[in-house]
C-alpha cells in the first residue's frame, strides 16, 4: 500500500501534510469531483496502515460511506456503576462502525486511480517556509514546492487552558472462546460509570460478533492517564463482564483532547490547518469522524470553486456556548458526571440528542437538551461564561 518518490525536488499545486482520516477524506472529496485536474500529493509519517482505530457515529441509512460499514447497531446503554442505566435506540439513526483499515484501503484505491493525486509513505516533514508565493517543504524524501498546505499533523499549543481535558482510552478487540451472552444489538456506550481519583472511568463496548467484542477502558481526566492505568481498568472491565478466556486479535488507544481551540483566525489562507489539536474533534465528546467528512466536503468545494482550502468550519454558536458549560461542568465536578449524562440521556428524546452529538441540531433540539441539563449547573456555568466574556 506504500508509494515511494525519490525525486528531490517535486511541484504540486496542493500539498496535503498526514494522510490519516482528515487528509485521506479531503482527496476523495477532490477525486470525486471529476472536474478537479490539479495535482495534489499526500505526505504520511507512517509506512504502513493498519486497522489502528474503530471509527463510530450516528448516522441514517444511507451515506457515501455505507458500503465500509462493518456494523450498526440501533441501541445503546449509559449507566453507573451499581445504579441507573439508560438504553435509548432509534428507527431513524443507527450507529455505525467503519474499520479504519477499511476507510484506508478504500480511500488509497481510489487514489491509485488517478493521475493526479499520489501518497508518499514513510515521509516525515521537517521543516516549512515560504518564498514569494510557494512553499517549501523539506522531508526525508525531498523538497517539494506548493502553492498550498493543508495541514493535518496535531498542532502543539492549541488549546485555551481552563476547561481542558483529556480523553483517554485503551481498547482491546478480543476472541471469546464460549460465545458470549453479551447482547449482539446493543452498543454500551458509557458502561460502570465511575469517578476516583483520577477522573471518569467507563467502559465502551462494541459486540462485533458472537465472539468478537470490542472492550474499551475510557478515562476522562485533568491529568494524562498512564497506559498502566487503562490496563488496569481494562481488566477490571473485562472480568466484571464475566469473561475469563479471551485472544486479543488488535489493540487501538488514543489521547483526545476535550477542549476549546484558541484562535481559528487563518492568518495565511494559503496555509490551512485542520488536525484533532486544530478543531476537528467535537470540544464536548472527542468524536471527529462526521465533522472530517463534512470539512473534506466544504473543503473540497472551495478548492474546486475558489482554489482556496479552507480550515475548521465555523462552530454553531448555541453549541460551542453548550460544550463550553459540559466542558466546565465535568472540569469543576467531575464527581457529578456519571448522574449528570445519566440524567441527561435519560431525559432529552433520543433523535435530539443524537442531532446534537453530530452537530445536526435544531433550535428545538438546543432546547431539549438545554432543559434536560441539571438546571444549577447550566445557570451557574452560563453565568460564568458570560462573566468572563465581559470582562474581557
Ligand atoms: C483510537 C481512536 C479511536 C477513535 N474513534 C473515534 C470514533 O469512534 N468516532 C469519532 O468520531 N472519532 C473517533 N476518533 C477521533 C478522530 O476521528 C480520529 O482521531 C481521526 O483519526 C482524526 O483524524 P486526523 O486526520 O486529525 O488524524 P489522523 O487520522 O491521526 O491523521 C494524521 C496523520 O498525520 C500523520 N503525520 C503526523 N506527523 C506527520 C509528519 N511530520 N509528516 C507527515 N505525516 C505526519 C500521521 O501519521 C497521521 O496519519 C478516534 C481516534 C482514535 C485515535
Amino acid at each position: 500500500m506504500t508509494t515511494k518518490i525519490n525525486e528531490k525536488q517535486i511541484f504540486t499545486s496542493y500539498l496535503i501534510i498526514g494522510a490519516g482520516c482528515s487528509g485521506l477524506s479531503l482527496a476523495i472529496k477532490l477525486i470525486d469531483n471529476k472536474k478537479f485536474t490539479e495535482k495534489v500529493i499526500l505526505l504520511e509519517a507512517r509506512e504502513n496502515y493498519f486497522d489502528d482505530r474503530s471509527w463510530c457515529f450516528w448516522e441514517k441509512k444511507c451515506h457515501i460511506l455505507s458500503g465500509i460499514v462493518s456494523k450498526k447497531w440501533y441501541s445503546w446503554t449509559f449507566s453507573k456503576l451499581k445504579g441507573e442505566s439508560y438504553t435509548g435506540s432509534s428507527k431513524k439513526f443507527s450507529y455505525q462502525y467503519i474499520r479504519s483499515i477499511d476507510f484506508y484501503k478504500y480511500c488509497i484505491k481510489k487514489i491509485k486511480s488517478t493521475s493526479n493525486f499520489s501518497i508518499i509513505n514513510s515521509c516525515k516533514v521537517n521543516n516549512i517556509t515560504k518564498k514569494n508565493k510557494n512553499y517549501i517543504i523539506k522531508t526525508n524524501h525531498g523538497s517539494f514546492t506548493c502553492q498550498y498546505i493543508i495541514d493535518t499533523r496535531p498542532k502543539n499549543n492549541s488549546f485555551i487552558k481552563f476547561p481542558f481535558l483529556y480523553q483517554t482510552f485503551l481498547g482491546k478487540e478480543i476472541y471469546i472462546k464460549s460465545s458470549s451472552n453479551i447482547n449482539q444489538n446493543n452498543v454500551k456506550l458509557m458502561h460502570n460509570m465511575k469517578v476516583d481519583s483520577i477522573g471518569l472511568s467507563f467502559l465502551y463496548l462494541l459486540p462485533i460478533s458472537n465472539n468478537i467484542i470490542l472492550v474499551e477502558a475510557t478515562r476522562f481526566s485533568l491529568k494524562k492517564v498512564k497506559r498502566a492505568q487503562l490496563i488496569r481498568d481494562l481488566n477490571n472491565h473485562i472480568s466484571a463482564l464475566g469473561i475469563e478466556k479471551y485472544k486479543v486479535i488488535r489493540e487501538e488507544s488514543a489521547e483526545l483532547p476535550m477542549g476549546i481551540v484558541k484562535n481559528t483566525i487563518v492568518n495565511d489562507p494559503n496555509y490551512i490547518f485542520f488536525g484533532i489539536n486544530s478543531g476537528n474533534l467535537r470540544p464536548s465528546s472527542g468524536y471527529g469522524f462526521l465533522r472530517i467528512q463534512k470539512w473534506a466536503k466544504i473543503c473540497a468545494n472551495n478548492i474546486i470553486l475558489h482554489s482556496k482550502p479552507i480550515g475548521p468550519l465555523k462552530e454553531n454558536l448555541i453549541q460551542s456556548l453548550l460544550d463550553k458549560i459540559f466542558l466546565n461542568v465535568i472540569y469543576e465536578n467531575i464527581n457529578i458526571c456519571p448522574e449528570l449524562l445519566t440524567k441527561l440521556v435519560k431525559k432529552c428524546p433520543t433523535s435530539s440528542f443524537i442531532r446534537f452529538m453530530t452537530d445536526e441540531a435544531s433550535l428545538l433540539d438546543y432546547v431539549l437538551v438545554i432543559i434536560s441539563m441539571p438546571k444549577y449547573y447550566f445557570f451557574h456555568y452560563l453565568y460564568k461564561i458570560f462573566k468572563k466574556k465581559l470582562n474581557a
